[in-house]
């Protein structure tokens, strides 16, 4: 047998994308996140959840510095996050960001929407841009709107425009903040098909949901959390047939 010597960026490469060691952050007097340590690995899908207020969002909005931490590390690819100018630009674009509220350019095109970022951040030549922004548009679904505005879309359509906005950057890792929280019910599945889609093409995702057939069918893992902490993290079928904490078991009496 030869020996194989690994070196960091291998191990790198193959493994870890994401990891938050002892992550702390306060609003005041509220301590949001406590000690919260997470690994995520790449091509990984990790649902998040738990209790209104528990700190999901926060969590989320950490990762790409909308929000600055505390005490404790952040690093993507092995390396902390920028603090400020052109590389926080790139480092939004590396995580891509959906939210809950669709967040287009009201006053651009769904094809500028998903041209702009490529041309600001990335300095694509606006072809190129184009091009892309169109591929994307129809591998979500939505490549006859491309000169429509974002309010003459239905919330399905504005939602899957803002995912294929993040894809265009080629993000490293995707974040989903209950991207279908705001949809009316029939839109709801055509945005987890997207999602359930680029699961499978192996995107590394972060997804708060209370979807828990997306969770179930697309997660690696899921973490739950409450009050700021990870109070458990198992595989999807553990974690729903077999909740090990208290507050798991009753939360899932209430959702399920
Ligand atoms: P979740 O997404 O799990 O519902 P959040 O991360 O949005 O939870 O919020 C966690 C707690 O932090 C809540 O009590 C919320 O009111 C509070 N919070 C969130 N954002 C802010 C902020 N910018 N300033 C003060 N408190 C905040
Ligand atoms: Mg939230």
């Amino acid at each position: 047998m030869t020996e194989v010597s690994v070196t960091k960026e291998d191990a790198v490469a193959s493994g870890e994308l994401v990891v938050l060691k002892s992550v702390n952050k306060h609003f005041g007097a509220l301590h949001v996140l406590q000690d919260i340590d997470l690994t995520i690995d790449r091509g990984e899908v990790v649902v998040v959840i738990g209790p209104s207020g528990s700190g999901k969002s926060t969590l989320c909005r950490t990762i790409n510095r909308l929000e600055t931490i505390d005490e404790g590390a952040i690093t993507i690819d092995g390396k902390p996050l920028p603090q400020e100018g052109k590389a926080l630009a790139r480092l939004r674009a590396d995580v891509g960001m959906v939210f809950q509220s669709f967040n287009l350019f009201a006053h651009k095109t769904v094809l500028e929407n998903v041209m702009l970022g490529q041309i600001k951040v990335r300095k694509a030549d606006k072809k190129k841009a184009e091009e892309k922004a169109r591929a994307l548009l129809d591998r979500v679904g939505v490549a006859t709107q491309a000169d429509k505005y974002p309010a003459q879309l239905s919330g399905g359509q504005q939602q899957r425009v803002a995912i294929a906005r993040a894809l265009a950057m080629d993000p490293k890792v995707m974040l989903f903040d209950e991207p279908t929280s705001a949809l009316d019910p029939e839109m709801i599945n055509e945005v987890l098909e997207v999602m359930q889609q680029l699961a499978r093409d192996g995107m590394t995702m972060i997804v708060v949901t209370h979807e828990m057939g997306f969770a179930r069918s697309a997660a690696n893992r899921v973490v739950f959390m409450a009050d700021g902490r990870i109070v458990e993290e198992a595989a999807p079928d553990q974690f729903f047939s077999n909740p090990r904490s208290d507050r798991a078991k009753d939360f899932l009496s209430k959702i399920l």
